[in-house]
C-alpha cells in the first residue's frame, strides 16, 4: 500500500463525478445545453416574466437606493471599488490602530472619489462619496456646489486626523455588515425573522464562522449549531413537516479543524458521528439541517460524509438532512444524479439547495497556483447559468425524491424556475438575507406566485462575519453579477435577461478566452509548474499506481561524464520515507569521476565561451525545461 490510508472504490456515479473535476469545458457546456433549453414559447413567456421583474424591481429599487446602488457605482472594475473592498477586508481584521490607520493613509489617497459624487441618484452612495472624499482628503472645494456643507466638511476636515476616520470606516463596514447579518446571536435573530418584513418567509439560520483551525473551533462552532437548533425548537413547533419548518446551515469545515481529502480517514472517524447527532437532535427539534457547499477541493469529502450519515442516521423516516449543490461546478449535474440515486438507496427525500456557488474567483485562483490540468469551475458567467437550468430540470424531474431548493437572485433563473413548474408548488426559492428582497416582494404572498421563500439568516458577531462579508462584497461588486447589472439603469433589461442557452451557442470559444488553462497562465514566456490535483481520488489512483511500478523497478543512479554513467563506489539507496526499503542502488563519484567531468568541462570552456550569448540561452533554458 502506498498511501497511509486506503483509497476509496468508487461505483459508477461517484465515479463520472470525479472524472468531470477538472473536464474540457466546452464539452461539459455542450452535454448541459440540451438539458437546459427551452420551446421557442417556453422561451418567450419566461423573457416575459424576467422583464416583467426586471421592471418591477428597478421600480422598487428607485424608492429605496441603499446598498446596492453604492455596490453598482464602487463596482470591483473600479479602482476605488477595489479599494474598498480591499479596506473592508482588512479594516476587520487589523488588530491594532497603528497599522489601521497606515492603512488607511496608503488606500484613500489613491482613488478618485469625486468621480463618484453626484453619478447616482441614491442617497447612499452620495453620502458615502462625500465621506470617502473627506477622508481621503481630496475635497475639490471649488467643484462643489452646496456651499454650505462644503465649507462645514472642509473645515471638519482639516481637524480629523487618520483615528477618527477610522472610527467612522470601521463603523461604515459595521453598517455594512449589518445589511448581510441577521443578529448577532441566534436569539436576536428570531427575534427579527418575526417582523413583518419577515412574515412571509422561511428561514435557514446560519451560524457564522468557518473553516476552524483547531479542535476548539470546531468544538465552539459545534456548541453554537446544537444551541441554535435548540433555540429553533420552539420555532419549528407548528410547522407541519420539515419543510415548512425553520432550518440551520451547516458548514462542515466549522465543525473540524481538518476538512480536507488527505485527512479523509480522520475526518470520517471523527466528523460523521458529529453531523449525525446533530441531525438526531434536528430531527427531534423539527428542524431542517442543509450542509453548504465550500470550496471545490472539500467536494468528494463532504460527499463521503454525507452518504456516511445517510447511512448511518438512524431516523428512518426523517427527511431533513439536505445538500447544497454549486452549479458552477463542472461536476454539479453529476453530483445531482448521485443524489437522485442515494435518495433512492435510502428511501428518502433529500432537500437540494442549488446556488451557482459563492468561491468563484478563489477557485480560479488556487488551480492555476496548483498548476492543475484545468478548472473545476466554468469560466463563464453564462456557462454556470446554463449547468443551473440543467440542474434545475434534472432536480425537478425527481422532485419525489428530492425536496427543490432554487437558491438566486436573478430575475431570469427565477422565471425558468416558474415556467418549469407551471402551477405545481411543493418546492421553495431561496435568497440570502440583504439581497433580493425587491425580486421576492414580486413573487412571494398568496395573491402574487404563492411561492415558498426561505431567506438564509447569517447570525454573528463581526469577528466572525468576514469571509461571509467578503463573498458578498465579490458577488454585489462583480459587473457579471445580476445584482449589480440589475443597479446599472444603463444595462438593457434584454441583455440581462437573455436566455443562457442562446447566447452560449452564439458565443466562441466557450472558455473565457482571457482565462487561460492554469498550465498556459504565462503564455509564451514559459509554462507553469504542474501540480497534482490530490483532492481527486481518480488522479490519486493514478498516482499510486505510477509509485508503484516505480517502486518494482530497479533504480541505479551514477555520475554521468561525457554522457556515459561511470562506476564508483556502490551503496544500497533507500525509500526517504521508509529507511528499511531498498528501492536501488548508487554508485558515488570517486575522485578519478570527478577528475575526468572536471578535465572534459574545462576542455569545452573555450567553445562555451565563444558560442553566442543567445544559443547559449537556449541550452540553458533547454536544460532547465
Ligand atoms: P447571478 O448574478 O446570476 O450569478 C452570479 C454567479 O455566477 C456567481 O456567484 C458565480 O457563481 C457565477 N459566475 C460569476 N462569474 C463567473 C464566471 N466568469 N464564470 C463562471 N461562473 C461565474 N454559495 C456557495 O458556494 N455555497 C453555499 O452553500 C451557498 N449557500 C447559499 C444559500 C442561499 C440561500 C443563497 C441565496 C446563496 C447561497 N450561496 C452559496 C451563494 C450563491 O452561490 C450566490 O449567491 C449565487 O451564486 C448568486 O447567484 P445568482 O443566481 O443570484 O446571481
Amino acid at each position: 500500500m502506498i498511501f497511509a490510508t486506503e483509497l476509496p472504490k468508487r461505483g459508477p456515479l461517484r465515479a463520472a463525478i470525479d472524472a468531470a473535476f477538472l473536464a474540457d469545458e466546452a464539452a461539459c457546456v455542450e452535454a448541459l445545453l440540451p438539458q437546459a433549453a427551452v420551446a421557442e414559447d417556453a422561451g418567450g413567456r419566461i423573457a416575459d416574466r424576467a422583464r416583467q421583474l426586471v421592471l418591477a424591481v428597478r421600480e422598487r429599487r428607485k424608492a429605496h437606493g441603499g446598498l446596492d446602488a453604492f455596490m453598482h457605482e464602487y463596482d470591483l472594475s473600479s479602482e476605488e471599488g477595489v479599494v474598498l473592498m480591499c479596506l473592508a477586508e482588512a479594516l476587520l481584521r487589523i488588530p491594532d490602530a497603528d497599522t489601521a490607520d497606515r492603512l488607511i493613509r496608503d488606500k484613500l489617497a489613491r482613488g478618485q472619489w469625486d468621480r463618484h459624487l453626484g453619478q447616482s441618484h441614491s442617497l447612499f452612495v452620495n453620502a458615502s462619496t462625500w465621506g470617502l472624499m473627506l477622508t481621503g482628503r481630496i475635497v475639490r472645494l471649488e467643484t462643489l456646489t452646496v456651499d454650505d456643507i462644503t465649507a462645514f466638511l472642509g473645515r471638519l476636515t482639516a481637524r480629523m486626523g487618520e483615528p477618527v476616520i477610522r472610527v467612522a470606516l470601521t463603523q461604515a463596514m459595521r453598517i455594512m455588515a449589518h445589511q448581510f447579518v441577521m443578529g448577532r446571536t441566534i436569539e436576536e435573530a428570531i427575534k427579527r425573522s418575526h417582523a413583518p418584513e419577515h412574515r412571509d418567509y422561511l428561514h435557514s439560520f446560519d451560524m457564522l464562522g468557518e473553516a476552524a483551525l483547531t479542535s476548539d473551533d470546531a468544538e465552539r462552532y459545534y456548541e453554537s449549531y446544537v444551541h441554535a437548533i435548540n433555540a429553533l425548537a420552539a420555532e419549528a413547533g407548528d410547522s407541519a413537516d420539515v419543510y415548512s419548518a425553520p432550518s440551520i446551515s451547516v458548514k462542515l469545515s466549522a465543525l473540524h479543524p481538518r476538512f480536507e481529502y488527505a485527512q479523509r480517514g480522520r475526518v470520517l472517524a471523527e466528523l460523521v458521528p458529529r453531523v449525525e447527532a446533530l441531525s438526531m437532535l434536528a430531527r427531534d427539534a423539527g428542524v431542517g439541517i442543509t450542509l453548504d457547499a465550500e470550496e471545490a477541493d472539500r467536494l468528494d469529502l463532504m460527499l463521503d460524509v454525507v452518504e456516511a450519515v445517510y447511512k448511518a442516521v438512524r431516523a428512518r423516516e426523517w427527511h431533513g438532512l439536505g445538500v447544497v449543490v454549486q452549479a458552477y461546478q463542472k461536476r454539479a449535474i453529476h453530483m445531482v444524479a448521485w443524489l437522485i440515486e442515494l435518495a433512492r438507496r435510502h428511501r428518502r427525500r433529500i432537500p437540494v439547495r442549488l446556488v451557482k456557488g459563492a468561491y468563484w474567483d478563489a477557485e480560479i485562483k488556487h488551480a492555476q497556483q496548483q498548476g492543475l490540468d484545468g478548472y473545476p469551475v466554468f469560466t463563464r458567467k453564462v456557462s454556470t447559468d446554463v449547468s443551473y437550468l440543467a440542474c434545475a430540470r434534472q432536480i425537478w424531474a425527481a422532485r419525489d425524491r428530492l425536496y427543490p431548493e432554487f437558491a438566486t437572485h436573478n430575475a431570469h433563473t427565477a422565471a425558468f424556475v416558474l415556467e418549469m413548474a407551471g402551477k405545481e408548488r411543493g418546492f421553495e426559492f431561496q435568497r440570502l438575507h440583504g439581497m433580493g428582497q425587491a425580486l421576492y416582494g414580486e413573487l412571494v404572498g398568496a395573491e402574487k406566485q404563492n411561492v415558498a421563500c426561505r431567506i438564509y439568516a447569517p447570525v454573528g458577531s463581526h469577528e466572525d462575519l468576514l469571509p461571509y462579508l467578503v463573498r458578498r462584497l465579490l458577488e454585489n461588486g462583480a459587473n457579471t453579477s445580476f445584482v449589480n447589472r440589475l443597479s446599472d439603469e444603463q444595462a438593457p433589461v434584454d441583455e440581462i435577461i437573455a436566455d443562457p442557452v442562446l447566447v452560449t451557442r452564439a458565443t466562441q470559444p466557450v472558455p473565457h478566452p482571457r482565462i487561460p488553462l492554469p498550465i498556459d497562465l504565462y503564455g509564451s514566456e514559459r509554462r507553469n509548474a504542474r501540480g497534482l490535483n490530490l483532492a481527486s481520488t481518480s488522479e490519486l489512483v493514478a498516482l499510486a499506481q505510477a509509485m508503484d511500478k516505480a517502486l518494482g523497478e530497479a533504480w541505479t543512479t551514477a555520475p554521468l561524464v561525457d554522457g556515459e554513467a561511470l562506476e564508483g563506489s556502490e551503496r544500497a539507496l533507500t525509500d526517504p520515507s521508509d529507511r528499511r526499503r531498498v528501492i536501488g542502488r548508487a554508485f558515488d563519484a570517486d575522485d578519478a569521476a570527478v577528475e575526468r567531468a572536471l578535465a572534459s568541462a574545462s576542455a569545452a570552456a573555450t567553445f562555451w565561451a565563444q558560442t553566442e550569448v543567445d544559443r547559449r540561452a537556449r541550452c540553458l533554458e533547454r536544460a532547465a525545461e
